[in-house]
C-alpha cells in the first residue's frame, strides 16, 4: 500500500477511505476507519472524474462582445481584485456574497470565511443551508451542537431501535446503510422507517430471518402530527424517562400544554398512517434500552424544518435517548465535507467552531488572532444572497457550487445571477452557473488537493493529493491566498505555506477543533470536540450534560404546519424529491463518470397507478411536470412505491431538474427552503425527457 495515496472519497458524508494509486486509478484502503475497504458504486468511480476532458484548464473573463476569454491568472486576479474593490467602493461590503464549498477542504473553507470577513461583510454561507439548516439551528439550540451526538460505529454496537425519518440512507449514504445500520439490524435492534416513498432502504431491511422492519409510509409534510403522535402515546403510557427530564431539560410542560387537545386521529388522518401502526412505533422506541434518531433531509427541508427537528429531540428528551452508546438525534450529512465546511465558520451567523458572530467576546478573541475587526452583524445566507442578487447584492464569489441548479426555483435564480455586476466562479468544471461568470478560475479536483474533511459523525480525517495537479489548474487553497493577498497586502493574513498552516491557525479561533494536529489525525481521525492537545475526541456528546449556555435539554412543544403550497384543483399533486446512489447533487462530477451516468442516464418520475390512471399517464411515458415556477419533461415510472398524491423526482439533470419546479419559501429561522413540498400538475405527453446528453 505504501505507493498507494490514501484519501477520503469526495462523494457523501459517510467519509469512506479510499485509496488512489501511482497510475491515478482507485483502490481499496482496506483498514480505512470508517468504511474498511468497503465502497459504494461512487467511491469506486471517484477518480473517473479527475482526468475528465471537460475539466477547466485556463482562467476566463468574460469581454465586451458578452463571450469568455481565456486569461492569464495575473490578469483574472487582477480582475476580481478590482471588481471586489469597486463594488466595496460603491456599495460597501455588504455588496458582496461569497459561497464556500462542501466538497472542499476545511482549510479552504476557512479561507473563504476569512476572505469575507476580511473584506467587511458576514454575507458567507454554503450548501448546508439548502439541506441541514433547520436541523444544525434545532441542535445548536436544543443540545448544544449542530451534528450528530453520537458516531456509526456506537450506533451500531449499542442502538436497540434505528428511528429513521425522512432519509434513505441506502441510496444517499450507501456504507452507512449496508454497512452500520443493515449489522445493528441483524445483531436483533429493530427499525421505525417514516417515508413517502417505499425506498432502497425500505427493501434493505427486509432481510430473510428477521421482521424487525417497520415503515410507516407518511404524507410529505406530516411529519410534526406524526411525531405528535408518538409524543402523545409516549406521555399517555408513562414512558417518559421522569429522572432524566427533571434533572437534565427543561420545557416538558409546554410539550405536555401543546398535546393536551391534540387529536391523534385526526393526525393520523393528515399522516395518511394508520393511528395504530403510529402507536406500536411509538412503543417501540419508547420501550427500547438505546434507541436512535436518524433525521435526513425530508425532515430539514420544510418552511418547519426547525420544528420538524425539534420534536425529533423532543422524543429524544423525553425518553432519555441522549447522553449514551446507542442513541441520540443524528442527521445523515449529504456532501463529503459539509460538516467541516460549517465547523470552520462558513455560515454568516457564526465564526469558526460556531461561535456567534454577534457576541462581542466571542469575535473579539477571533480578532485578537485575526488582526483586523469582523462584522458585528450576522449576514445573509446563501438563498438570501441569491433572492438579492442584481438589488442589494452586486457581486457574487462562488466557490465550487452550483447555484443555478442547487437552489429550488432555478430559472429565478438563473435570471437573478444574471443581473449581477459581478460574479466569480472556482470550480473545477464547466457548471451551469459558470454560463453567467464574469470570471472563470479553474481549481484542482478533489484528488489533487490535501487538507481536511469532517465526516457526517464528526470525524476529523485527512485528505492526501496525489501529489500531480491537472494542467492549467491551481488549488483553491492558492487561488484564495492570491486574491486575500492582492486584496489586503502580504500581511493581511493570507500567506500560508500549506493546508497544515492554516489548520494550525484554525485550531486557535475553533474550540471543537482546539486539541488536533495533523500528526495526531493520522489514519484514524479525531471526533471533534477535541478541545486540548490530548484530549482523544468524543464519539458521543452529552454523557453528563448539554453544551447550552445552561447546560440543560430543551423541550418545546410544535404544532402542524402544513407545507406552503398545498394541493388545489389546479396543482392537484405534491412534489418531494431526493437523489439516488449514482447521483450527487447537481451532477456535476457525477454526470461526468461513465460508470454513473449508465445507471440512470435520464430523470424519472414516481406516479402511484391511482394518479396514473386519473391523469392519463402508462408507465414509461414522458409526462411533463409543472408547477407555479416552470416545468420539465421526465419519463413516467408508475409504481405503487410512492404514495397516492405524491410525485417523486431528482433534482440531477439540468435539462429536467427538480429545481425548476421547486419553492423558494424558507423556514424563517434557519432560511431553508421548502424543497421537500411543491405543488405540481401531470400531463401525459411532453418533448424528451432530459439526459445526461442534454446538459
Ligand atoms: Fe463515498 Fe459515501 Fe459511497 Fe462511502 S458511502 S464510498 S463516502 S459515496
Amino acid at each position: 500500500m505504501s505507493e498507494h495515496t490514501k484519501t477520503i472519497c469526495p462523494y457523501c458524508g459517510v467519509g469512506c477511505g479510499i485509496a488512489v494509486t501511482e497510475d491515478r486509478r482507485f483502490a481499496p484502503w482496506g483498514d480505512a476507519p470508517v468504511n474498511e475497504g468497503r465502497i459504494c458504486i461512487k467511491g469506486g468511480a471517484a477518480m473517473e472524474v479527475v482526468e475528465h476532458e471537460d475539466r477547466l484548464t485556463e482562467p476566463q473573463i468574460r469581454g465586451d462582445d458578452g463571450d469568455l476569454h481565456a486569461a492569464t491568472w495575473d490578469e483574472a486576479y487582477g480582475r476580481v481584485v478590482s471588481e471586489m474593490e469597486r463594488i466595496r467602493a460603491e456599495h460597501g461590503p455588504d455588496a458582496m456574497g461569497f459561497f464556500g464549498c462542501s466538497k472542499a477542504t476545511n482549510e479552504e473553507n476557512y479561507l473563504l470565511q476569512k476572505l469575507a470577513r476580511r473584506y467587511g461583510t458576514n454575507n458567507v454561507d454554503n450548501c448546508t443551508r439548502m439541506c441541514h439548516a433547520s436541523t444544525v439551528y434545532a441542535l445548536r439550540r436544543s443540545l448544544g451542537a449542530g451534528a450528530m451526538t453520537n458516531s456509526m460505529q456506537d450506533l451500531m454496537e449499542s442502538a436497540d431501535v434505528l428511528w429513521i425519518q425522512g432519509a434513505n440512507p441506502a441510496e444517499q449514504h450507501p456504507i452507512a446503510n449496508s454497512v452500520y445500520f443493515r449489522q445493528a439490524v441483524l445483531d436483533g435492534a429493530t427499525v421505525i422507517q417514516i417515508d413517502p416513498h417505499a425506498n432502497k432502504t425500505t427493501r434493505s431491511f427486509d432481510i430473510e430471518g428477521t421482521d424487525r422492519h417497520l415503515h410507516l409510509q407518511s404524507n410529505p409534510g406530516s411529519d410534526i402530527p406524526l411525531l405528535n403522535v408518538v409524543l402523545k402515546t409516549v406521555l399517555e403510557n408513562g414512558w417518559v424517562d421522569e429522572e432524566f427530564v427533571a434533572e437534565r431539560t427543561e420545557g416538558v410542560d409546554h410539550l405536555v400544554e401543546t398535546l393536551a387537545d391534540f387529536d391523534t386521529e385526526e393526525a393520523a388522518r393528515v399522516c395518511g398512517v394508520r393511528l395504530e401502526d403510529i402507536e406500536r412505533a411509538a412503543e417501540v422506541y419508547a420501550t427500547a434500552e438505546n434507541a436512535t434518531i436518524f433525521t435526513g433531509m425530508g425532515m430539514s427541508q420544510h418552511t418547519c424544518g426547525v420544528d420538524n427537528v425539534q420534536n425529533e429531540i423532543n422524543l429524544a428528551l423525553v425518553t432519555g435517548n441522549v447522553g449514551r452508546p446507542g442513541t441520540g438525534v443524528n442527521p445523515l450529512r449529504g456532501q463529503n465535507n459539509v460538516q467541516g465546511t460549517c465547523d470552520v465558520g462558513a455560515m454568516p451567523n457564526t465564526l469558526p467552531g460556531y461561535q456567534n458572530v454577534e457576541d462581542d467576546d466571542l469575535r473579539a478573541a477571533v480578532e485578537a488572532v485575526w488582526g483586523f475587526e469582523v462584522p458585528p452583524k450576522a449576514g445573509l445566507t446563501n438563498v438570501e444572497i441569491s433572492h438579492e442578487a442584481g438589488a442589494s447584492i452586486k457581486g457574487l464569489y462562488v466557490m465550487g457550487e452550483n447555484p443555478v441548479m442547487s437552489e429550488p426555483d432555478a430559472n429565478r435564480v438563473a435570471e437573478r445571477l444574471a443581473d449581477l455586476e459581478f460574479l466569480v466562479v472556482q470550480d473545477v468544471f464547466p457548471t451551469d452557473t459558470v454560463g453567467y461568470a464574469d470570471v472563470v478560475l479553474p481549481a484542482t479536483s478533489w484528488a489533487e488537493r490535501g487538507g481536511t474533511v469532517v465526516n457526517t459523525d464528526r470525524r476529523v480525517q485527512r485528505m492526501r493529493g496525489i501529489g500531480r495537479v491537472y494542467p492549467g489548474t491551481n488549488h483553491d487553497f492558492d487561488i484564495l491566498q492570491a486574491v486575500g493577498t492582492r486584496l489586503f497586502g502580504p500581511d493581511g493574513g493570507f500567506d500560508f505555506d500549506d493546508p497544515e498552516a492554516v489548520f494550525e491557525e484554525l485550531r486557535q479561533v475553533c474550540p471543537i477543533f482546539g486539541g488536533i494536529t495533523y500528526d495526531r489525525l493520522g489514519e484514524e481521525g479525531i471526533h471533534w470536540p477535541c478541545l486540548e492537545p490530548g484530549d482523544e475526541g468524543d464519539p458521543y456528546l452529552y454523557e453528563d450534560a448539554f453544551t447550552t449556555p445552561n447546560g440543560m435539554g430543551y423541550i418545546e412543544g410544535v404544532r402542524h404546519q402544513p407545507p406552503k403550497e398545498v394541493p388545489d384543483d389546479e396543482y392537484p399533486l405534491i412534489l418531494t424529491t431526493a437523489r439516488l446512489i449514482e447521483h450527487y447533487n447537481t451532477g456535476t462530477m457525477s454526470r461526468r463518470s461513465p460508470t454513473l451516468n449508465r445507471q440512470h442516464p435520464e430523470n424519472f418520475v414516481d406516479v402511484h397507478p391511482a394518479d396514473a390512471e386519473r391523469y392519463g399517464v402508462a408507465d414509461g411515458d414522458t409526462v411533463t411536470l409543472r408547477s407555479r415556477r416552470g416545468e420539465i419533461e421526465v419519463r413516467a415510472q408508475v409504481t405503487e412505491d410512492i404514495k397516492q398524491g405524491t410525485v417523486w423526482t431528482t433534482p440531477h439533470f439540468a435539462a429536467s431538474s427538480a429545481n425548476r419546479l421547486t419553492n423558494d419559501a424558507l423556514d424563517e429561522r434557519a432560511k431553508i427552503p421548502e424543497y421537500k413540498a411543491a405543488a405540481v400538475a401531470i400531463e401525459a405527453g411532453g418533448g424528451e425527457s432530459g439526459t445526461a446528453a442534454d446538459d
